[in-house]
């Protein structure tokens, strides 16, 4: 028996190697296969970023020629400045993001950086423009470290260290035995979603992308972790061109420009203050979305009592 259960450990072993390799892979496959049908343009040159400019002129798009999804949108990000993109479950808001990163390309319209079509630049130079913290942050199954550092690959220990520390997250992993050379990922430790995000944030503040974008997490966080990601968020985008595609209405406040998009075209544009005057779609929306957490928190309140 004992000669038989080491092969089948060793199997078990190998399996599981393949598996997590297969889930790495597919995971690049998913970000790879948006892109086959864009191509760089014959004689194609790097985008320059001047101050980071970023502008949606009349755009027109459908990932499905019968679904218009965006039905001519015209918005401006100044350099240095924050939108945000708030509205409906299934309004086109992570759209817009894949198209900055001209992941597809639109059927109308135009989307320039600092004045160039991007579709006249190379997808190397804009992608490299663009800093993204996404939802849901794939982590490798390597070290912490590895994984903050891959927002910069010649970043040195201490930059990483301190890019950490901006994103909240560096109490944490000093507080784990093995530190930064904590194992992450599907092997090694798992990080809460709140953790994985400040992960992301740590890397975004290591590449120092001149665009930023952030799409929030649909999935609510607690309100200590909430409070310590905003701070994080509003240390990296101070100063640089941010887009925020906002799932939940709670990162908008500060926004210097909120666009509130319906059926695929732009139904409300204002400053928080003014859009609340307004008492349109958006003023709808945050009133319901207080109700909810309130309520939310009246449970959890009663849930201690018991
Ligand atoms: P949510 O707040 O729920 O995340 P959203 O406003 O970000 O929604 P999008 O993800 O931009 O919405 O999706 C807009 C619409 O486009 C949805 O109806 C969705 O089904 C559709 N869609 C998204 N991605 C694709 C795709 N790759 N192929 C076809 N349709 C898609």
């Amino acid at each position: 028996l004992m000669q038989l259960s080491i092969p089948l450990n060793f199997i078990g072993f190998v399996y599981r190697e393949i598996r997590q390799g297969l889930t790495d892979i597919e995971q690049m496959f998913d970000l790879l296969d948006e892109t086959p049908e864009v191509q760089d343009r014959p004689g194609a040159k790097p985008l320059r970023v001047r101050s980071g400019h970023v502008q949606f002129e009349n755009v027109v798009f459908a990932y499905d020629p019968d679904r218009p999804i965006l039905k001519g949108i015209s918005f401006e990000i100044p350099a240095g400045k924050t939108v945000a993109i708030v509205g409906p479950s299934g309004a086109g808001k992570s759209t817009i993001s894949r198209l900055i990163f001209r992941f597809y390309d639109i059927q109308e319209g135009a989307i320039r950086i600092d004045g160039q079509d991007i579709r006249d630049v190379t997808q190397e130079s804009l992608r490299a423009a663009i800093g993204i913290v996404p939802q849901d942050t794939v982590l490798f199954n390597d070290t912490i470290r590895y994984n903050i550092r891959y927002g910069r690959p010649d970043a040195t220990d201490e930059e990483v260290r301190r890019a950490a520390e901006l994103a909240q997250i560096g109490p944490f992993i000093e507080s784990l035995p093995a530190g930064y050379d904590t194992l992450v990922g599907e092997r090694g430790l798992k990080l809460s979603g709140g953790e994985k995000q400040r992960v992301a944030i740590a890397r975004t503040i290591l590449k120092a992308p001149p665009i930023l974008i952030l799409d929030e997490a649909t999935s609510a966080l607690d309100t200590h972790t909430e409070q310590e990601i905003q701070a994080a968020l509003d240390l990296v985008s101070r100063d640089r061109t941010t887009l925020v595609i906002a799932h939940r209405l709670s990162t908008v406040i500060g926004a210097d420009e909120i666009i509130v998009l319906r059926d695929g075209r732009i139904a409300e544009r204002g400053t928080h203050r003014t859009l609340l005057a307004a008492r349109g779609l958006y003023a709808e929306m945050w009133n319901r979305q207080r109700e909810a957490s309130r309520a939310e928190e009246r449970l959890r309140r009663a849930q201690e009592e018991d």
